[in-house]
């Protein structure tokens, strides 16, 4: 644990029922500073909230509150305050009660938790609305109460669930301003939850992106942005074309057929690797002046910028310049070798290959039944003795999900779904293992689905 972390959470386990919500999570929240967990809804960040406030106990794992491991803690034995996006304001008392709630429960003089409510209002902008009752006031100015009430009994941490969620979105921004003004100015420990990655981008001393139960990745707004880990903090961070490449040797990367040069060393020969590419990052040029050409296939005028779709190799890219482009046009896209971002792939190799017994075959029908996963799964049009080896090898193509709920495997779940440019790259994970698939359709994340193989798109041998 480092020195000056207040709050630490290590090997954190977390599941309701059955369910692994946070999967050996690891995070040290430093003193004083603005942290962010980000991520998309049902992540996990609430919970991982919950656990450092002492609302949830982890089966496994330690929370630790400034060296001390407060598992069995109880909430309001923490120095720690929530605020909720539902502000949980008292609606029948006035704002300086609401704000003194807490002072007066842990029975301070009445003198000091004047002086004390007055102040905090002060510093939330709140002077002379004492006695306003809370309902009269607007959105904003209640989420300020929200926030003074949390602050007023000088927590060491303030933990803030989503809390501008329920504010429009010129407010919002004003809000996010002093919010981290506040932070600043009281200088306490503030770990903020949000799913909009601008919010946490802006707010943010460091930011912790959250995927699916685990923690892709921490580091400051710049480190994640400029230097996503993987292609799920790349593609929940800002715009990006994320490709697939291949790694040809130190600093030499394939990407759509085209060798070219970039900054990264340490992988493996010919490792296959995720490259990201900001649409920022690519400048047009003549076509004989890039190693890479598209056709240009739509411009959209955004102000700043031109938002320009590319079709390169079958692939759709994104690309921000100032300068318009013709639709139909050939373009060059260069790329300078910094700019281009080489990431291990998330999943390592995921295939779909089947390596089984024959289980059952007919030859009349040309038909060879497998088992897989405790299912029986009957290939048409292949015939393989009975108790033969096989291997099947389904390429990505090959899988698909069922349109009338009926697959060959059912209650398949949905991993990771990241836009390959031409494709989605889904990544499946069945009860006993891993599955890629390639799909047009925007497939919902976190959800069970029935999977289906397209065995006519699969090579079959004896083994
Ligand atoms: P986030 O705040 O990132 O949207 P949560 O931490 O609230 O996510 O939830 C993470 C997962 O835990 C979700 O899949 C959610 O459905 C599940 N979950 C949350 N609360 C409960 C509960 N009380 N019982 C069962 N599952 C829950
Ligand atoms: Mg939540």
């Amino acid at each position: 644990m480092k020195q000056n972390s207040v709050v630490s959470l290590k090997d954190i386990n977390f599941k309701y029922s059955n369910e692994v919500i946070l999967n050996n999570i690891s995070l040290d929240i430093y003193d004083k500073e603005f942290i962010t967990l980000l991520g998309p809804s049902g992540c996990g960040k609430t919970t991982t909230l919950r656990i450092i406030a002492g609302f949830e106990t982890p089966q496994s794992g330690e929370v630790y509150f400034e060296g001390d491991k407060v598992n069995d803690v109880p909430p309001h034995k923490r120095s720690v305050n929530t605020v909720f996006q539902k502000y949980a304001l008292f609606p029948h008392l006035n704002v300086y009660d609401n704000v003194a709630f807490g002072l007066k429960l842990k029975k301070m003089p009445k003198s000091e938790i004047e002086k004390t409510v007055k102040h905090m209002l002060a510093v939330v902008d709140l002077k002379g609305y004492e006695k306003r009752p809370v309902r009269s006031l607007s959105g904003g100015q209640q989420q300020r109460v929200a926030i003074a009430r949390a602050l007023v009994c000088d927590p060491k941490v303030v933990l803030l669930d989503e809390p501008l969620g329920a504010l429009d979105l010129k407010l919002r921004k004003d809000m996010q301003i002093e919010l981290k003004q506040l932070q600043q100015k009281t200088q306490k420990t503030f770990v903020y939850v949000t799913h909009d990655q601008e919010e946490a981008l802006t707010m943010s001393d460091r930011v912790c992106v959250m995927n699916n139960g685990v923690i892709a990745q921490v580091g400051t707004p710049e480190d994640i942005y400029n230097e996503p880990a993987n292609a799920f903090v790349a593609d929940f961070i800002g715009e990006a074309n994320i490709i697939n490449g291949i790694m040809l040797e130190d600093c030499k990367v394939r990407l759509l057929g085209v060798d070219l040069d970039c900054v990264d060393k340490g992988f493996e020969k010919n490792q296959p690797v995720d490259v990201v590419i900001r649409p920022e990052d690519v400048e047009v040029t003549a076509p004989d002046q890039a190693k890479l050409n598209g056709v240009v296939e739509n411009v959209i005028f955004k102000g700043v910028h031109f938002e320009i779709s590319v079709k390169c190799n079958n692939c759709l890219w994104l690309i921000h310049s100032t300068v318009a482009q013709k639709v139909g046009d050939t373009i060059g896209m260069r790329i300078d070798p910094y700019n281009i971002h080489i990431m291990e792939k998330m999943f390592l190799n995921p295939t779909n290959d089947i390596i089984t017994d024959v289980y059952y075959s007919d030859k009349e029908n040309n038909t060879t039944t497998i088992l897989l996963e405790g299912v029986e799964v009957t290939i048409p049009d292949a015939y393989f003795e009975e108790g033969k080896k096989i291997k099947i090898v389904l390429p990505p193509e090959a899988l698909y999900i069922a349109g009338d709920g009926v697959g060959h495997l059912d209650e398949v779940y949905i991993e990771s779904v990241i836009w390959k440019g031409e494709h989605n790259e889904i990544i499946l994970e069945s009860d006993e293992r891993k599955w890629i698939m390639q799909s047009d359709i925007d497939e919902q994340v976190a959800t069970y689905v029935p999977l289906c193989f397209d065995f006519g798109k699969a090579e079959i041998s004896e083994v």
